[in-house]
């Protein structure tokens, strides 16, 4: 590993400093949080900042909190704060679950949320759950605060929609209404998952039937993916219902597109996909 090449650290107090801050910089420039994702680039000198903006301590970013009927979490909450959030466990209680199964224990204390979907890693957990779950984002720059879809938001492998003086400020999570189910599975054998399965359902009073279905691939492709055309196959009887996962498997498969990596063969990760719909079909009907 290089050693670090100097830079200065920033610390703006105000959104509108930091999208100043970040406007002067240009390209020498770069915002950070946890850090655990940019100076692991930076030590390897795969990017070259001289001037980091730590947003941190920006008032208001660092809470989680329900409003609107959604749990709203800011951008500079750690994974850990998110497992370990009495709020998050009982009113989705999927996030905290796949929270506590990010990384590693010293990662999920420094990293952030927005740190996360920012960097826009192919193989992040909470991008691939919180499309499923339909969340989006706030953000803002020097100009006026925009609303993000999560789609909207991961554009590619490291790319998001996000201009270089924008900010991310909170992610919304609607919240579950009684007779939603939820399940986050994901397959790993290195340090990153090489599948990540989000399955959230709504079954009807009866609890018989699949009334919407909602099931994202991530990992797999350079970003999370879902198809209509699958979900609408998750809708129905259940019974009906589970006869037709390895058809919906396969249409998420198709649209998910897996490369050949060193995780995998694409069609070893196709046929990932279809394990792992079945089981989170089952786990999501068994959880409350
Ligand atoms: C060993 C290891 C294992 C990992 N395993 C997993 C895993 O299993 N699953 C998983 O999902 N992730 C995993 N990760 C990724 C981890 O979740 C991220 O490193 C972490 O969340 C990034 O947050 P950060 O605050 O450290 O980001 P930083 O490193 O501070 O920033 C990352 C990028 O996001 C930008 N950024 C940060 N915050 C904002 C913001 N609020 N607005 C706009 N841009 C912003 C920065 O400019 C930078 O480009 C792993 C990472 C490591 C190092």
């Amino acid at each position: 590993m290089m050693p670090l090449r100097r830079f200065t650290i920033d610390q703006p107090k105000t959104v509108k400093e930091e999208a100043e801050m970040l406007s002067h910089y240009g390209e020498n420039g770069r915002l950070y949080a946890g850090g655990t994702e940019l100076l692991l680039a930076m030590k390897h000198d795969l990017l070259r900042y001289e001037h980091l903006v730590d947003v941190k301590e920006l008032p208001g970013l660092n809470t989680i909190e329900t409003r609107n009927n959604s749990l709203r979490i800011g951008a500079t909450v750690t994974h850990r704060a998110i497992e370990k959030s009495a709020a998050v466990r009982d009113i989705v209680p999927v996030l905290a679950d796949m929270a506590h199964h990010v990384a590693n224990v010293r990662v999920r204390a420094t990293g952030t949320l927005g740190g996360n979907l920012c960097f826009a890693e192919p193989h992040s957990d909470p991008a691939t759950l919180l499309l499923a779950l339909e969340a989006h984002v706030h953000v803002q720059g020097r100009g006026e605060e925009r609303i993000l879809k999560m789609d909207e938001l991961i554009t590619g492998a490291y790319e998001t929609a996000l201009a270089p003086d924008e900010l991310l400020l909170a992610i919304d999570v609607p919240l579950n209404s009684k007779t939603k189910r939820a399940a986050y599975l994901k397959f790993q054998i290195k340090e990153r998952p090489t599948l990540g399965l989000a399955l959230v359902l709504d079954l009807d009073e009866s609890d018989r039937n699949v009334s919407k279905a909602r099931a994202v691939v991530g990992s797999v492709s350079a970003k999370p993916t879902r198809s209509d055309q699958a979900d609408a196959l998750l809708v129905g009887p259940r019974d009906n219902v589970e006869k037709q996962l390895m058809d919906a498997a396969q249409i998420l498969a198709d649209a998910a597109d897996p490369v050949d990596d060193l995780e995998g063969s694409a069609e070893y990760k196709r046929h990932l996909i279809g394990v792992y719909l079945r089981r989170a079909f089952a786990k999501a009907l068994s959880s409350t």
